[in-house]
């Protein structure tokens, strides 16, 4: 089978960093023991996996990452690339545990930003996914002047203090699509509002690069964790604006034979928390593939 390989794809810098530290750390004997990380490294449970095997156990349920900081009392800590709020930050530094933070750059500027605006008077509309940690994180810097807002009956709902001095910023790892068609009804209810689009880079470039380079494939991969915030906007992107079939899989082992039925070229891309070799397989099997005789991998 034709298989077109989705560049750029995986793994982003702010992954590739904090991977790196996390492992570091394992390696380094002066390290506090045991070592946590405060949720999922990355959301993927492959990098959970293969950071178990470094010794680095991953506190993961759907509590905030203050309500998981109480659940440990010694050893070090680690900070995921999606950010911490303050008030993270500095419970476990009450709690004398080692703090390593991996919180990607891109990030810590929408931090940053959130910071100056409220010092400027500012209550900021921020538009991110409910549930998951970057918004926990971010809004943390100022819960009193920061308004989770997902989608437009969110904003519908909001009843605001002042709306004078107000901004927009966002998740990093969101559709500029959806992102662009909300910021559009805030702007028609607030036309005075400053806005600010932080989707990162590494976002934009594998959203982009998925709408333009599915557009000759019958069907589409996207592998990555169910989990994974950019892993479902890529889907999302895919199937909104290139219009083709596309699948969200883990691994090779997702793939089922219906998915493949009357395809002759398929594209593959990767959420930036996939490991590469997950998607060589992928990659690998698609092109080996003949519908009549492949059988399916164990
Ligand atoms: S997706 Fe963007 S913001 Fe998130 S870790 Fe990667 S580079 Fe950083």
């Amino acid at each position: 089978m034709k298989v077109i390989s989705i560049t750029p794809r995986g793994f982003c810098y702010g992954v590739v960093d904090a991977v790196e530290i996390a492992k570091r750390v394992a390696a380094d004997p002066s390290t506090p023991r045991p070592i946590y990380i405060l949720g999922q490294l990355v959301h993927n449970r492959h990098m959970v996996e293969r950071l178990a095997q470094y010794g680095v156990i991953s506190l993961e349920n759907t509590s905030s990452r203050l309500e998981l900081l109480e659940t440990i009392d010694h050893g070090t800590v680690i900070f995921t690339a999606h950010g911490v709020s303050p008030a993270v930050k500095a419970r476990a530094r009450e709690k004398g545990l080692n703090c390593v933070d991996t919180t990607c750059p891109d990030v810590e500027k929408t931090h940053v930003l959130i910071r100056r605006l409220v010092a400027d008077g500012y209550d900021i509309l921020y538009i991110g996914r409910k549930g998951h940690p970057e918004p926990e994180g971010a809004i943390g810097e100022a819960p009193d002047h920061v308004y989770l807002i997902q989608d437009a009956q969110d904003l519908e709902r909001l009843v605001l203090p002042q709306t004078e001095k107000l901004a927009v910023t966002t998740q990093t790892t969101l559709s500029r699509w959806d992102t662009d068609a909300l910021i559009e009804r805030i702007r028609a209810r607030y036309p005075g509002v400053q806005v600010h689009t932080e989707i990162c880079q590494a976002t934009q470039l594998r959203q982009e690069a998925a709408v333009r380079q599915s557009a000759d494939a019958d069907a589409v991969f996207v592998v990555g964790d169910l989990h994974s915030s950019n892993s479902n906007r890529l889907v999302d992107v895919v199937r909104e604006q290139a219009h083709r079939p596309v699948y969200l899989i883990d691994s090779v082992h997702d793939i089922r034979p219906e998915m493949l039925e009357g395809v002759h070229t398929v594209a593959v891309t990767a959420g930036s928390s996939t490991p590469s070799d997950i998607t060589r397989e992928v990659i690998r099997f698609l092109q080996a593939y003949e519908p009549a005789t492949t059988t399916q991998p164990a």
